[in-house]
């Protein structure tokens, strides 16, 4: 296995533009990592941070994770990411993203903004009213449009198929799938892993949520804590990123690793982690792509079945990302990684091959 250059760390931004609403007096972020296949495209998250010093680091890290993301689901743009500091208190959530959309358009294009945690269709409908460059807006006759979730959950089991047929030589009836969170995505992606007829066991602070996929998939329930160390075949990272730290991985009792959340690992460090214990990981940023995938159809004027066509292509691309990853001696991080890194220096396929 080819080591890790941890001292390569991470890939800077093109640029970090300060936010702050004169009306609610709310600040935040945009990061605009990369322009260099496209707009900048990311979602607004809206999160409860200790300081502007912590929303800012998130979304540098976000805003990198779509660079990745975006360049190796082909798509023709580039990655960025805007946080927006929740203040705990009531504001005016429509004059927010009001303001939001003027600095959306002060960007003139450089940066696409959508829906993420925290935030929703008709907060976008709000940025729609003073800029042109959002997406996630309620869908328009068939076109793509809204909540990008499900397509999200549909990528993320797309690719646990062909994971769970590579590290166990099974099929998702076989096995015992762990979801953490059962939110947009995680509540979607039950829903495929019950029809596939895998068993779940999940864990949702929601009391109401987490009944309902009792009742509705006959789920098992646990703490968050607990599912992190539950023997099951594969766990589903699918609430907030993060939760793949040193103790949390040295617990597992999984095979593989495959969820919708952004940037599981804690750090780099526990992708060799992970590996080191037998464990497969399939990188978040290739198998959670659906999402975007949904946000550039819209933005760029696709239809439903070439979202539809794209969004099942992530299986083939962890299949090969994984191919890849043996033949070099690398992590399949890193084999994603580079073929993303590879395809902005313009070094891969050209992007209408890989369309
Ligand atoms: P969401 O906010 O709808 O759902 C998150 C869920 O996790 C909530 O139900 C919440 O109660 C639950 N949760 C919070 N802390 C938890 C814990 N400790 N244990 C278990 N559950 C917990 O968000 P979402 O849109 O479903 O997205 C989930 C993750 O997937 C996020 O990390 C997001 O960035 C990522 N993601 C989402 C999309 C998308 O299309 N929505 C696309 C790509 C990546």
């Amino acid at each position: 296995m080819r080591p890790i250059d941890y001292d390569a760390g991470p890939v800077p931004p093109e640029d970090v533009v300060p936010f702050r609403d004169p009306d609610t007096g709310i600040a935040g972020t945009i990061v605009l990592h990369s322009t260099a296949l496209g707009p900048a495209a990311g979602g607004c998250r809206l999160w409860r941070y200790a300081s502007d010093e912590h929303a800012t680091a998130d979304a540098l890290r976000l805003a990198e994770g779509m660079t990745l993301k975006n360049a190796l689901a082909g798509l023709p743009l580039g990655g960025g990411k805007a946080v927006l500091r929740d203040p705990g208190v009531p504001f005016d959530r429509a004059a927010l993203f009001r303001a939001f959309g003027r600095a959306v358009e002060a960007l003139r294009g450089r940066y696409v903004t959508a829906e993420d945690v925290g935030t929703g269709v008709e907060d976008m409908v709000r940025v729609a009213e003073t800029s042109r460059h959002v997406a996630g807006l309620p869908p328009r006759a068939g076109r793509p449009g809204g909540n990008p979730s499900g397509w999200t959950a549909l990528g993320v089991a797309t690719a646990m198929r062909v994971a769970v047929r590579r590290r166990l030589g099974a099929e998702l009836s076989d096995v015992t799938v762990a979801v953490q969170g059962l939110g947009h995505v995680g509540f979607a992606l039950c829903e495929l892993l019950h029809a596939a007829g895998a068993k779940l066991i999940v864990a949702e602070p929601r009391s109401d949520v987490a009944a309902r996929a009792a009742v509705r998939f006959g789920a098992q329930l646990m703490s968050s804590q607990a599912l992190l160390a539950a023997k099951a075949d594969v766990l589903a990272p699918c609430a907030l990123g993060g939760v793949l730290d040193f103790v949390r991985v040295a617990q597992l009792q999984v095979k593989l690793v495959c969820g919708a959340a952004n940037n599981q690992l804690f750090s780099e460090r526990q992708a060799e982690q992970l590996a080191d214990r037998g464990i497969l990981y399939a990188p978040d940023f290739l198998v959670n792509a659906g999402g975007i995938i949904n946000v550039a159809a819209e933005y760029l004027g696709w239809d439903a079945a070439e979202v539809r066509r794209r969004v099942e292509d992530i299986g083939a691309r962890l299949d090969d990302t994984l191919y890849r990853a043996d033949r070099a001696g690398v992590l399949p991080h890193q084999a994603a990684r580079m073929e993303a890194l590879d395809r902005i220096a313009g070094h891969a396929r050209p992007l209408a091959s890989a369309a």
